[in-house]
């Protein structure tokens, strides 16, 4: 099952593809993880990235097509995969049909977390991941027993740097301009599903299924 999680900086995709890829055994695949990846390791990639990323703007596409392309192909990828922060631009969603056209693949479900824009701004400037397993906390929802701790594996907490208030609004408003149109794409092609993001991670997670069946 190939699946497209769409939404808005802090819809919950991340939370909720690490939660389906344990239901469903298929990988996530997130361009914004292999790009901070990239970054940590100070490829050329990475370097090219940090420049938009620390603006919240859009790396290029054919950087992010790239990438997606050859993740699919993993063999991990062979019973399908969750797309999660791809596509953001319509260039990148023709690209994507374009690819899976020649691979003999589609696209099954694309789910769209919806949440109000009121709410994204106090949902990303409070998230804190943890660096050494990666676990993710919120400072007001899900708040890690010890300031800073990981509760799971005592590693330090951090903040993204792109989850800053200024940068924030940036990526916001490259949602709006850039990524919001494909919900009327991938709705023209009969494969949206709509569903509402605010609530508990467990409600949420349980609409998602319900629609993916
Ligand atoms: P995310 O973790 O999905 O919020 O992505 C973090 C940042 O990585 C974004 O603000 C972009 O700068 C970059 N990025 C991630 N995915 C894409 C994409 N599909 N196209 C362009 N830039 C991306």
């Amino acid at each position: 099952m190939n699946i497209i999680l769409l939404g808005p900086p802090g819809a919950g995709k991340g939370t909720q593809a690490k939660r389906l890829t344990e239901k469903y055994h298929i990988p996530q695949v997130s361009t914004g993880d292999m790009l901070r990846e990239a970054l940590k390791e100070g490829t050329p990639l990475g370097l090219e990235a940090k420049k938009y990323m620390e603006q919240g703007g859009l790396v290029p596409d054919d950087v992010v097509i790239g990438l997606v392309k050859e993740r699919i192909q993993k063999p991990d990828a062979g019973n399908g995969y969750m797309l999660d922060g791809f596509p953001r631009t319509a260039g990148q969603a023709q690209a994507l049909d374009k690819i899976l056209g020649d691979l003999g693949q589609k696209i099954d479900h694309v789910v769209s977390i919806e949440v109000p824009n009121s709410e994204l701004l106090g949902r990303l400037t409070g998230r804190r991941t943890c660096r050494a397993c990666g676990s993710g906390f919120h400072l007001m929802f899900d708040p890690p027993k010890k300031e800073g701790i990981c509760d799971k594996c005592g590693g330090e907490l951090y903040q993204r740097s792109d989850d800053v208030e200024s940068t924030v609004k940036s990526r916001l408003e490259t949602y709006e301009a850039q990524t919001k149109p494909l919900i009327a794409y991938y709705q023209n092609q009969g494969k949206l599903r709509r569903i509402n993001g605010v609530g508990s991670m467990n409600d949420i997670l349980s609409k998602i299924q319900t629609v993916l069946g």
